[in-house]
């Protein structure tokens, strides 16, 4: 059957920071076809179809890259949006799902949604204070925050310290028609 899960996030910024989510993110999948519980799938928008991989959620080992095939997963609604001091994101997943048994697990029962939905996204943050000095670095790094982490995040300028982003909690994972 066709499933729809629907990702939120947000993130509280200072007037400091320029704020970007990234459209690509991993997500905890119950794959079936590998048939195995709490796989991870890279997605990124316009893609046909997912890359599930290992269940560690990076895919950096040589195992995982062996391991990784297309799985029916796509992103089929993706949007930002900013205000108020707040930077919106919401991301619509859509997947073929049908039940299963887990192979190396015959006891644990594949779900919709993961026993423990995870999601990480990505995001980059400058810090105006450091451009309006003239640093050509201003803009960071790709970032990353997911699930299982310690929340709340807060993310000063490594270079001068100013409070550019705060997150309360993770991101909603929610099951929708
Ligand atoms: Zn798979
Ligand atoms: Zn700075």
């Amino acid at each position: 059957m066709l499933s729809h899960v629907e990702i939120t996030a947000r993130a509280t910024v200072t007037p400091a920071a320029h704020f970007v989510w990234s459209n690509r993110l991993e997500y905890s999948h119950d794959c079936f076809v590998c048939r195995r519980v709490g796989r991870t799938v890279a997605l990124h928008p316009g893609a046909e179809s997912g890359l599930c991989h290992s269940s560690d959620g990076r895919l950096d080992e040589q195992d995982d890259v062996a391991d990784a095939h297309p799985a029916p997963i796509r992103i089929t609604g993706f949007d930002t949006t900013a205000g108020g001091g707040v930077e919106r994101l919401r991301c619509r997943l859509s997947f073929w799902w049908a039940p299963f048994f887990d192979l190396e697990r015959p006891g644990q029962r594949a779900s919709e949604l993961a026993e423990r939905p995870w999601v990480r996204l990505h995001f980059r943050v400058g810090c105006h204070v450091c451009r309006d000095a003239g640093h050509d670095d201003w803009f960071g790094p790709q970032d990353s925050v997911q699930t299982d982490q310690v929340w709340p995040v807060t993310r000063p300028c490594p270079r001068c310290g100013t409070e550019l982003v705060t997150m309360a909690g993770p991101p909603g994972i929610d099951l929708v028609g």
